[in-house]
Protein backbone atom coordinates (compact mmCIF):
# COMPACT_ATOMS: atom_id res chain seq x y z
CA UNK A 1 0.00 0.00 0.00
CA UNK A 2 1.32 3.77 -0.50
CA UNK A 3 2.62 5.66 2.10
CA UNK A 4 0.31 8.66 2.55
CA UNK A 5 2.44 11.87 3.52
CA UNK A 6 1.52 15.17 4.89
CA UNK A 7 3.67 16.97 2.31
CA UNK A 8 4.76 15.50 -1.24
CA UNK A 9 7.24 18.00 -2.86
CA UNK A 10 7.63 17.90 -6.58
CA UNK A 11 11.46 18.88 -7.33
CA UNK A 12 14.66 19.74 -5.31
CA UNK A 13 15.94 23.01 -6.56
CA UNK A 14 15.36 26.02 -4.13
CA UNK A 15 11.47 26.37 -3.29
CA UNK A 16 11.52 22.03 -2.85
CA UNK A 17 14.65 22.08 -1.09
CA UNK A 18 13.79 24.44 0.78
CA UNK A 19 10.03 23.49 1.52
CA UNK A 20 11.37 20.03 2.31
CA UNK A 21 13.55 20.79 5.10
CA UNK A 22 10.86 23.26 6.91
CA UNK A 23 8.35 20.99 6.53
CA UNK A 24 10.31 18.05 7.54
CA UNK A 25 12.20 20.20 10.56
CA UNK A 26 8.49 21.42 12.03
CA UNK A 27 7.60 17.63 12.07
CA UNK A 28 5.27 17.14 8.61
CA UNK A 29 5.38 13.47 7.21
CA UNK A 30 7.23 14.62 4.18
CA UNK A 31 8.80 12.93 0.65
CA UNK A 32 10.65 14.91 -2.08
CA UNK A 33 10.82 13.63 -5.96
CA UNK A 34 13.51 14.67 -7.39
CA UNK A 35 13.93 13.84 -11.55
CA UNK A 36 17.42 14.65 -11.88
CA UNK A 37 20.18 16.48 -9.43
CA UNK A 38 19.10 17.75 -6.21
CA UNK A 39 19.49 21.49 -5.87
CA UNK A 40 18.05 21.98 -9.52
CA UNK A 41 18.52 24.72 -11.89
CA UNK A 42 20.23 26.89 -9.06
CA UNK A 43 22.77 25.25 -7.78
CA UNK A 44 23.67 22.68 -11.01
CA UNK A 45 22.96 24.67 -14.08
CA UNK A 46 22.54 28.11 -12.87
CA UNK A 47 23.02 30.89 -10.38
CA UNK A 48 26.37 28.63 -8.56
CA UNK A 49 28.17 27.63 -11.70
CA UNK A 50 27.57 31.40 -12.99
CA UNK A 51 29.17 32.65 -10.14
CA UNK A 52 31.85 30.25 -9.83
CA UNK A 53 32.80 31.32 -13.27
CA UNK A 54 32.04 35.02 -12.67
CA UNK A 55 33.90 34.99 -9.05
CA UNK A 56 37.33 33.23 -10.36
CA UNK A 57 37.76 35.73 -13.47
CA UNK A 58 36.83 38.59 -11.77
CA UNK A 59 40.67 39.34 -10.98
CA UNK A 60 40.80 39.80 -14.88
CA UNK A 61 38.23 42.84 -14.71
CA UNK A 62 39.89 44.06 -11.57
CA UNK A 63 43.66 44.08 -13.24
CA UNK A 64 41.65 45.85 -16.55
CA UNK A 65 40.49 48.71 -14.25
CA UNK A 66 43.97 49.53 -12.47
CA UNK A 67 45.89 48.94 -15.95
CA UNK A 68 43.64 51.77 -17.34
CA UNK A 69 44.21 53.92 -14.28
CA UNK A 70 47.87 53.18 -15.08
CA UNK A 71 49.06 52.00 -11.44
CA UNK A 72 49.36 48.60 -12.53
CA UNK A 73 50.44 45.45 -15.63
CA UNK A 74 50.74 42.32 -16.10
CA UNK A 75 47.87 39.65 -16.91
CA UNK A 76 45.89 37.26 -15.18
CA UNK A 77 46.03 33.43 -16.58
CA UNK A 78 42.42 31.42 -15.91
CA UNK A 79 42.93 27.50 -16.27
CA UNK A 80 39.62 26.90 -17.58
CA UNK A 81 40.13 22.95 -17.08
CA UNK A 82 41.00 23.64 -13.37
CA UNK A 83 37.75 25.72 -12.93
CA UNK A 84 35.84 23.32 -14.53
CA UNK A 85 36.83 20.84 -12.05
CA UNK A 86 36.62 22.80 -8.99
CA UNK A 87 32.96 23.77 -9.99
CA UNK A 88 31.96 20.16 -10.50
CA UNK A 89 33.40 19.11 -7.02
CA UNK A 90 31.78 22.07 -5.28
CA UNK A 91 28.47 21.25 -6.62
CA UNK A 92 28.88 17.19 -5.95
CA UNK A 93 29.70 18.24 -2.66
CA UNK A 94 26.93 20.47 -1.90
CA UNK A 95 24.30 18.15 -3.41
CA UNK A 96 26.17 15.53 -1.25
CA UNK A 97 25.24 18.02 1.70
CA UNK A 98 21.81 18.45 0.65
CA UNK A 99 21.12 15.08 0.43
CA UNK A 100 22.24 14.23 4.14
CA UNK A 101 20.46 17.35 5.38
CA UNK A 102 17.20 15.95 3.77
CA UNK A 103 17.66 12.56 4.94
CA UNK A 104 18.88 13.95 8.51
CA UNK A 105 15.70 15.25 9.24
CA UNK A 106 13.79 12.14 7.80
CA UNK A 107 12.27 13.35 4.04
CA UNK A 108 12.07 10.43 2.12
CA UNK A 109 13.92 11.40 -0.99
CA UNK A 110 12.43 9.40 -4.58
CA UNK A 111 14.74 10.05 -7.41
CA UNK A 112 12.39 9.80 -10.79
CA UNK A 113 9.80 11.84 -13.25
CA UNK A 114 6.52 12.63 -10.75
CA UNK A 115 2.91 13.28 -11.86
CA UNK A 116 -0.08 13.73 -10.12
CA UNK A 117 -2.32 10.57 -10.97
CA UNK A 118 -5.75 11.25 -9.14
CA UNK A 119 -6.26 13.93 -6.58
CA UNK A 120 -4.07 12.73 -3.45
CA UNK A 121 -1.83 10.54 -5.79
CA UNK A 122 1.22 10.68 -7.52
CA UNK A 123 3.60 8.40 -9.54
CA UNK A 124 6.91 8.00 -9.65
CA UNK A 125 8.83 6.49 -12.45
CA UNK A 126 11.76 5.00 -10.50
CA UNK A 127 14.67 3.18 -11.54
CA UNK A 128 12.95 0.36 -9.88
CA UNK A 129 9.91 1.16 -11.47
CA UNK A 130 6.58 3.19 -10.69
CA UNK A 131 6.22 3.94 -7.28
CA UNK A 132 3.24 5.66 -5.66
CA UNK A 133 3.21 8.45 -3.09
CA UNK A 134 -0.07 9.29 -1.37
CA UNK A 135 -0.36 13.44 -0.12
CA UNK A 136 -2.37 15.75 1.65
CA UNK A 137 -0.83 18.52 0.78
CA UNK A 138 1.32 18.49 -3.17
CA UNK A 139 4.15 21.59 -3.31
CA UNK A 140 4.66 21.78 -7.10
CA UNK A 141 8.58 23.03 -8.11
CA UNK A 142 9.40 21.72 -10.91
CA UNK A 143 11.17 24.67 -12.14
CA UNK A 144 12.31 26.08 -15.55
CA UNK A 145 14.33 25.00 -18.63
CA UNK A 146 15.89 27.09 -21.02
CA UNK A 147 13.73 28.53 -24.14
CA UNK A 148 14.57 28.97 -27.38
CA UNK A 149 12.55 30.06 -30.27
CA UNK A 150 12.30 28.65 -34.24
CA UNK A 151 15.19 28.29 -35.88
CA UNK A 152 17.19 28.96 -32.68
CA UNK A 153 17.10 25.22 -31.30
CA UNK A 154 20.59 24.06 -29.29
CA UNK A 155 21.92 21.48 -31.19
CA UNK A 156 24.33 20.64 -28.99
CA UNK A 157 27.33 20.63 -30.97
CA UNK A 158 28.17 24.41 -31.92
CA UNK A 159 24.90 26.02 -30.87
CA UNK A 160 24.55 25.29 -26.97
CA UNK A 161 21.99 26.70 -24.22
CA UNK A 162 23.28 27.82 -20.86
CA UNK A 163 23.56 24.42 -19.48
CA UNK A 164 25.36 23.08 -22.63
CA UNK A 165 27.88 26.14 -21.95
CA UNK A 166 28.60 26.07 -18.60
CA UNK A 167 29.31 22.02 -19.84
CA UNK A 168 32.00 23.05 -22.12
CA UNK A 169 35.52 21.44 -21.44
CA UNK A 170 37.38 24.44 -23.55
CA UNK A 171 36.63 27.83 -23.57
CA UNK A 172 35.67 29.28 -27.22
CA UNK A 173 37.97 31.93 -28.57
CA UNK A 174 34.82 33.55 -30.48
CA UNK A 175 30.67 33.37 -29.00
CA UNK A 176 27.68 34.67 -30.61
CA UNK A 177 25.21 35.36 -27.76
CA UNK A 178 21.04 35.36 -28.01
CA UNK A 179 19.98 37.61 -25.74
CA UNK A 180 20.84 40.45 -24.07
CA UNK A 181 18.94 39.73 -20.40
CA UNK A 182 20.63 38.53 -17.01
CA UNK A 183 21.72 34.87 -18.27
CA UNK A 184 23.12 36.03 -22.07
CA UNK A 185 25.33 39.65 -19.88
CA UNK A 186 26.70 37.36 -17.19
CA UNK A 187 27.19 34.06 -19.13
CA UNK A 188 29.16 36.66 -22.16
CA UNK A 189 31.24 38.31 -19.39
CA UNK A 190 32.62 35.34 -17.84
CA UNK A 191 33.28 34.27 -21.67
CA UNK A 192 34.97 37.50 -22.35
CA UNK A 193 37.30 37.07 -18.97
CA UNK A 194 38.07 33.68 -20.27
CA UNK A 195 39.47 35.11 -23.70
CA UNK A 196 36.29 34.67 -25.74
CA UNK A 197 35.36 37.88 -28.54
CA UNK A 198 31.80 38.59 -27.63
CA UNK A 199 29.27 39.47 -30.10
CA UNK A 200 26.03 40.06 -28.84
CA UNK A 201 22.52 40.43 -30.56
CA UNK A 202 19.11 40.89 -29.52
CA UNK A 203 15.85 41.87 -30.59
CA UNK A 204 15.14 44.42 -28.12
CA UNK A 205 16.98 47.90 -28.99
CA UNK A 206 18.93 47.56 -25.74
CA UNK A 207 20.79 45.32 -23.24
CA UNK A 208 18.91 44.05 -19.94
CA UNK A 209 15.16 45.02 -21.37
CA UNK A 210 13.32 44.52 -17.70
CA UNK A 211 15.55 47.38 -15.92
CA UNK A 212 15.52 50.74 -16.18
CA UNK A 213 16.98 52.20 -19.43
CA UNK A 214 19.21 53.96 -18.29
CA UNK A 215 21.05 51.27 -16.76
CA UNK A 216 20.81 49.68 -20.22
CA UNK A 217 22.96 52.69 -21.15
CA UNK A 218 25.42 52.15 -18.79
CA UNK A 219 25.75 48.19 -19.68
CA UNK A 220 25.91 48.64 -23.12
CA UNK A 221 28.58 51.89 -23.06
CA UNK A 222 30.79 49.80 -20.79
CA UNK A 223 30.55 46.55 -22.76
CA UNK A 224 31.31 48.51 -25.99
CA UNK A 225 34.78 49.60 -24.39
CA UNK A 226 35.40 46.30 -23.49
CA UNK A 227 35.01 45.74 -27.46
CA UNK A 228 32.01 43.89 -27.67
CA UNK A 229 29.87 43.85 -30.97
CA UNK A 230 26.58 44.79 -29.85
CA UNK A 231 23.45 43.98 -32.28
CA UNK A 232 20.64 45.36 -30.91
CA UNK A 233 17.42 46.04 -32.13
CA UNK A 234 17.70 43.05 -34.52
CA UNK A 235 16.16 39.80 -35.22
CA UNK A 236 18.02 36.19 -35.64
CA UNK A 237 16.41 33.99 -38.34
CA UNK A 238 18.61 31.29 -37.85
CA UNK A 239 21.52 29.80 -35.63
CA UNK A 240 23.00 26.88 -36.99
CA UNK A 241 26.13 24.51 -36.93
CA UNK A 242 28.16 24.30 -39.99
CA UNK A 243 31.31 22.74 -39.53
CA UNK A 244 33.24 23.68 -36.71
CA UNK A 245 31.59 26.91 -36.26
CA UNK A 246 28.27 28.59 -35.34
CA UNK A 247 26.75 30.50 -38.25
CA UNK A 248 24.05 33.62 -37.07
CA UNK A 249 21.77 34.70 -40.28
CA UNK A 250 20.70 37.58 -39.14
CA UNK A 251 16.57 38.27 -40.23
CA UNK A 252 16.59 41.09 -43.16
CA UNK A 253 15.17 41.90 -46.07
CA UNK A 254 16.89 40.40 -49.14
CA UNK A 255 18.78 37.70 -47.27
CA UNK A 256 20.25 38.57 -43.94
CA UNK A 257 24.02 39.13 -42.97
CA UNK A 258 26.14 36.50 -41.59
CA UNK A 259 27.94 35.92 -38.25
CA UNK A 260 30.22 33.24 -36.96
CA UNK A 261 31.71 32.36 -34.05
CA UNK A 262 33.39 28.90 -32.36
CA UNK A 263 29.74 28.78 -30.26
CA UNK A 264 26.43 30.18 -29.74
CA UNK A 265 25.12 30.67 -26.63
CA UNK A 266 20.93 31.07 -27.15
CA UNK A 267 19.77 32.55 -24.33
CA UNK A 268 16.25 33.60 -24.65
CA UNK A 269 14.28 33.01 -21.94
CA UNK A 270 13.27 30.17 -20.09
CA UNK A 271 10.03 28.20 -20.23
CA UNK A 272 8.05 25.92 -17.10
CA UNK A 273 8.43 22.35 -16.47
CA UNK A 274 4.32 22.02 -16.30
CA UNK A 275 3.38 19.96 -19.05
CA UNK A 276 2.82 16.03 -18.19
CA UNK A 277 2.36 16.66 -14.47
CA UNK A 278 -1.21 15.94 -14.43
CA UNK A 279 -2.35 19.16 -12.51
CA UNK A 280 -5.04 20.17 -14.85
CA UNK A 281 -7.07 16.52 -13.73
CA UNK A 282 -7.27 18.88 -10.28
CA UNK A 283 -8.69 21.60 -11.42
CA UNK A 284 -4.60 24.02 -12.13
CA UNK A 285 -4.52 25.98 -14.97
CA UNK A 286 -1.49 26.75 -17.09
CA UNK A 287 -0.77 30.14 -18.82
CA UNK A 288 -0.37 30.68 -22.31
CA UNK A 289 3.24 30.35 -21.59
CA UNK A 290 2.73 27.33 -19.24
CA UNK A 291 3.06 28.64 -15.92
CA UNK A 292 0.75 27.25 -13.53
CA UNK A 293 -1.43 29.92 -12.47
CA UNK A 294 -1.68 30.51 -8.37
CA UNK A 295 -3.83 32.43 -6.69
CA UNK A 296 -3.16 34.37 -3.72
CA UNK A 297 -2.09 31.70 -1.37
CA UNK A 298 0.05 30.27 -4.06
CA UNK A 299 -2.62 27.28 -4.43
CA UNK A 300 -3.58 25.72 -7.67
CA UNK A 301 -6.04 23.64 -6.57
CA UNK A 302 -7.05 22.28 -3.39
CA UNK A 303 -4.54 20.93 -1.56
CA UNK A 304 -1.49 21.80 -4.73
CA UNK A 305 0.27 24.69 -4.11
CA UNK A 306 2.72 25.69 -7.25
CA UNK A 307 5.87 27.66 -6.04
CA UNK A 308 9.12 29.22 -7.75
CA UNK A 309 10.05 29.35 -11.64
CA UNK A 310 7.00 27.32 -12.50
CA UNK A 311 4.38 29.79 -11.46
CA UNK A 312 6.41 32.42 -13.37
CA UNK A 313 5.59 35.05 -10.30
CA UNK A 314 9.29 35.47 -10.30
CA UNK A 315 11.92 33.53 -12.14
CA UNK A 316 15.02 34.13 -9.03
CA UNK A 317 16.18 31.16 -6.49
CA UNK A 318 15.27 33.66 -3.72
CA UNK A 319 11.44 34.15 -4.69
CA UNK A 320 11.34 29.66 -4.96
CA UNK A 321 12.81 29.86 -1.64
CA UNK A 322 10.51 32.79 -0.21
CA UNK A 323 7.31 31.60 -1.30
CA UNK A 324 8.06 27.95 -0.03
CA UNK A 325 8.32 28.71 3.44
CA UNK A 326 4.53 30.57 3.05
CA UNK A 327 3.21 27.87 2.25
CA UNK A 328 4.86 25.57 4.20
CA UNK A 329 3.81 28.04 6.93
CA UNK A 330 0.61 27.88 5.94
CA UNK A 331 0.19 24.26 6.07
CA UNK A 332 1.62 24.53 9.45
CA UNK A 333 -1.62 26.18 10.64
CA UNK A 334 -0.05 29.78 10.76
CA UNK A 335 -2.04 31.78 7.97
CA UNK A 336 -0.70 34.76 7.65
CA UNK A 337 -3.16 36.49 4.61
CA UNK A 338 -2.30 36.52 0.87
CA UNK A 339 1.21 35.78 -0.27
CA UNK A 340 2.83 39.08 -0.14
CA UNK A 341 6.66 39.11 -1.65
CA UNK A 342 7.20 42.08 -0.29
CA UNK A 343 10.51 44.00 -2.69
CA UNK A 344 11.73 41.44 -4.67
CA UNK A 345 15.99 42.10 -4.85
CA UNK A 346 17.14 41.34 -7.92
CA UNK A 347 20.92 41.23 -9.45
CA UNK A 348 23.20 41.15 -12.38
CA UNK A 349 26.48 39.54 -11.40
CA UNK A 350 29.54 40.92 -12.74
CA UNK A 351 31.42 44.38 -13.83
CA UNK A 352 28.89 46.16 -13.66
CA UNK A 353 26.82 44.74 -11.66
CA UNK A 354 23.02 45.85 -11.82
CA UNK A 355 20.66 45.47 -8.42
CA UNK A 356 17.27 46.68 -8.26
CA UNK A 357 14.12 46.46 -5.90
CA UNK A 358 11.05 47.49 -5.53
CA UNK A 359 9.23 49.95 -8.31
CA UNK A 360 11.05 51.34 -11.14
CA UNK A 361 10.12 55.22 -12.53
CA UNK A 362 9.02 53.38 -15.74
CA UNK A 363 7.32 50.08 -15.67
CA UNK A 364 9.28 47.41 -17.23
CA UNK A 365 8.48 44.06 -15.31
CA UNK A 366 5.87 42.44 -12.93
CA UNK A 367 8.02 42.98 -9.66
CA UNK A 368 7.68 47.20 -10.95
CA UNK A 369 3.97 47.32 -11.48
CA UNK A 370 3.02 50.53 -12.88
CA UNK A 371 3.38 53.40 -10.59
CA UNK A 372 -0.13 54.22 -8.73
CA UNK A 373 0.34 57.52 -8.09
CA UNK A 374 3.19 60.07 -9.69
CA UNK A 375 7.01 59.19 -8.74
CA UNK A 376 10.14 61.38 -8.57
CA UNK A 377 13.52 60.27 -8.68
CA UNK A 378 16.73 61.51 -7.51
CA UNK A 379 20.24 59.90 -8.09
CA UNK A 380 23.73 60.12 -6.91
CA UNK A 381 26.85 58.82 -9.74
CA UNK A 382 29.58 56.60 -8.40
CA UNK A 383 32.20 58.77 -9.89
CA UNK A 384 31.47 60.40 -6.78
CA UNK A 385 32.45 57.66 -4.46
CA UNK A 386 35.83 56.60 -2.68
CA UNK A 387 35.61 52.96 -3.31
CA UNK A 388 34.51 53.09 -6.92
CA UNK A 389 37.59 55.38 -7.35
CA UNK A 390 39.19 52.95 -5.21
CA UNK A 391 38.58 50.14 -7.61
CA UNK A 392 39.02 52.66 -10.70
CA UNK A 393 35.88 51.23 -11.71
CA UNK A 394 33.51 54.51 -11.20
CA UNK A 395 30.94 53.92 -14.22
CA UNK A 396 27.41 53.75 -12.69
CA UNK A 397 25.11 55.31 -10.54
CA UNK A 398 22.39 54.59 -7.87
CA UNK A 399 18.94 56.21 -8.51
CA UNK A 400 15.97 56.16 -5.97
CA UNK A 401 11.93 56.12 -6.98
CA UNK A 402 9.99 57.74 -4.42
CA UNK A 403 6.39 57.96 -3.63
CA UNK A 404 4.30 59.54 -1.48
CA UNK A 405 7.57 61.16 0.00
CA UNK A 406 8.93 57.54 0.64
CA UNK A 407 11.42 55.30 -0.95
CA UNK A 408 9.51 53.04 -3.10
CA UNK A 409 12.12 51.41 -5.37
CA UNK A 410 15.80 51.23 -5.63
CA UNK A 411 18.13 50.76 -8.98
CA UNK A 412 21.87 50.55 -9.23
CA UNK A 413 24.28 49.44 -12.03
CA UNK A 414 28.33 50.01 -11.30
CA UNK A 415 31.23 47.68 -9.89
CA UNK A 416 30.27 46.22 -6.47
CA UNK A 417 26.57 47.36 -6.21
CA UNK A 418 25.11 44.21 -5.24
CA UNK A 419 26.46 45.23 -1.98
CA UNK A 420 23.81 47.33 -1.80
CA UNK A 421 20.88 44.73 -2.19
CA UNK A 422 19.87 43.95 1.46
CA UNK A 423 20.11 47.17 2.99
CA UNK A 424 18.48 48.84 -0.18
CA UNK A 425 15.47 46.44 -0.14
CA UNK A 426 14.94 47.08 3.50
CA UNK A 427 14.76 50.81 3.07
CA UNK A 428 12.31 50.06 0.09
CA UNK A 429 10.54 47.54 2.82
CA UNK A 430 10.12 50.17 5.68
CA UNK A 431 9.56 53.21 3.08
CA UNK A 432 12.39 55.59 4.54
CA UNK A 433 11.73 58.61 4.49
CA UNK A 434 14.37 62.19 3.33
CA UNK A 435 14.40 62.34 7.17
CA UNK A 436 15.22 58.31 7.89
CA UNK A 437 18.12 58.72 5.77
CA UNK A 438 19.36 61.95 7.73
CA UNK A 439 19.33 60.26 10.91
CA UNK A 440 21.18 57.04 9.68
CA UNK A 441 24.86 57.08 10.18
CA UNK A 442 26.43 55.37 7.11
CA UNK A 443 29.72 54.31 7.30
CA UNK A 444 33.35 55.65 5.49
CA UNK A 445 34.44 55.02 3.04
CA UNK A 446 31.75 52.63 1.67
CA UNK A 447 29.81 52.00 -1.65
CA UNK A 448 26.72 52.57 0.98
CA UNK A 449 27.63 56.03 0.92
CA UNK A 450 26.91 56.58 -3.04
CA UNK A 451 23.32 55.19 -1.77
CA UNK A 452 23.20 58.17 1.06
CA UNK A 453 23.79 60.57 -2.13
CA UNK A 454 21.46 59.22 -3.75
CA UNK A 455 18.74 59.43 -0.94
CA UNK A 456 19.79 62.67 0.17
CA UNK A 457 19.85 64.30 -3.42
CA UNK A 458 17.74 66.61 -5.29
CA UNK A 459 14.35 64.82 -6.35
CA UNK A 460 13.22 65.63 -9.93
CA UNK A 461 10.25 64.41 -11.91
CA UNK A 462 10.82 60.82 -13.72
P1 LIG B 1 14.59 24.64 -10.22
O1 LIG B 1 15.81 25.13 -9.57
O2 LIG B 1 14.51 24.71 -11.70
O3 LIG B 1 14.40 23.12 -9.76
C1 LIG B 1 13.36 22.34 -10.24
C2 LIG B 1 13.71 20.88 -10.04
O4 LIG B 1 12.55 20.11 -10.33
C3 LIG B 1 14.80 20.37 -10.97
O5 LIG B 1 15.83 19.79 -10.22
C4 LIG B 1 14.09 19.34 -11.86
O6 LIG B 1 14.93 18.24 -12.19
C5 LIG B 1 12.95 18.90 -10.97
N1 LIG B 1 11.78 18.40 -11.70
C6 LIG B 1 11.19 18.94 -12.79
N2 LIG B 1 10.10 18.21 -13.13
C7 LIG B 1 10.03 17.19 -12.25
C8 LIG B 1 9.11 16.11 -12.08
N3 LIG B 1 8.06 15.95 -12.86
N4 LIG B 1 9.36 15.24 -11.08
C9 LIG B 1 10.41 15.39 -10.25
N5 LIG B 1 11.29 16.40 -10.36
C10 LIG B 1 11.09 17.29 -11.34
N6 LIG B 1 18.45 33.13 -9.73
C11 LIG B 1 18.89 33.94 -8.76
O7 LIG B 1 18.14 34.22 -7.82
N7 LIG B 1 20.17 34.44 -8.78
C12 LIG B 1 21.02 34.16 -9.78
O8 LIG B 1 22.15 34.64 -9.77
C13 LIG B 1 20.58 33.31 -10.84
N8 LIG B 1 21.41 32.99 -11.85
C14 LIG B 1 20.98 32.13 -12.83
C15 LIG B 1 21.84 31.81 -13.86
C16 LIG B 1 21.43 30.95 -14.86
C17 LIG B 1 22.38 30.59 -15.97
C18 LIG B 1 20.13 30.38 -14.81
C19 LIG B 1 19.67 29.42 -15.87
C20 LIG B 1 19.26 30.70 -13.79
C21 LIG B 1 19.68 31.59 -12.78
N9 LIG B 1 18.82 31.95 -11.75
C22 LIG B 1 19.26 32.80 -10.77
C23 LIG B 1 17.43 31.44 -11.66
C24 LIG B 1 17.34 30.31 -10.64
O9 LIG B 1 18.21 29.28 -11.00
C25 LIG B 1 15.91 29.81 -10.58
O10 LIG B 1 15.05 30.91 -10.34
C26 LIG B 1 15.73 28.79 -9.48
O11 LIG B 1 16.57 27.67 -9.68
C27 LIG B 1 14.27 28.34 -9.42
O12 LIG B 1 14.12 27.39 -8.41
P2 LIG B 1 12.96 26.32 -8.45
O13 LIG B 1 13.04 25.60 -7.16
O14 LIG B 1 11.69 26.99 -8.81
O15 LIG B 1 13.28 25.36 -9.69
Amino acid sequence: MATTYDLVILGGGPGGFDAAVEAAGAGLKTALVEAAELGGTCLNRGCIPTKLWLGATEPVEALAAQTKARVASGSVGIDFAALQTRKDKYLAATRKAMQQRLTGLGVDLVAGLGRVVGAGSLEVATADGPRTLGYRNLIVATGSRPGSFPGLAPDGAKVLDSTGLLALTEMPKSLLVVGGGFIGLEMAQAAQRMGAKITLVDALNRLAGAEDPEVSKTLESVFKRQGWDLRLGVKVASVTTRGAEAVLTLDSPGGGEELRADCALIAVGRRPNSAGLGLEALGATLSGAGYIQTDAQLQSAPGVYAVGDVNGRMLLAHAASHQAHYVVTRLLGHDSGPYDSGPVPSILYGAPEVFRAGIMAQAQDDNAKAPSSPVLVSRAQLIANPIAQAHAATAGFVKCVWREGKVAGITAVGAGVSRLACFATLIIKLGWTREDAEAFMFPHPTLDESLKAALLADKEAA
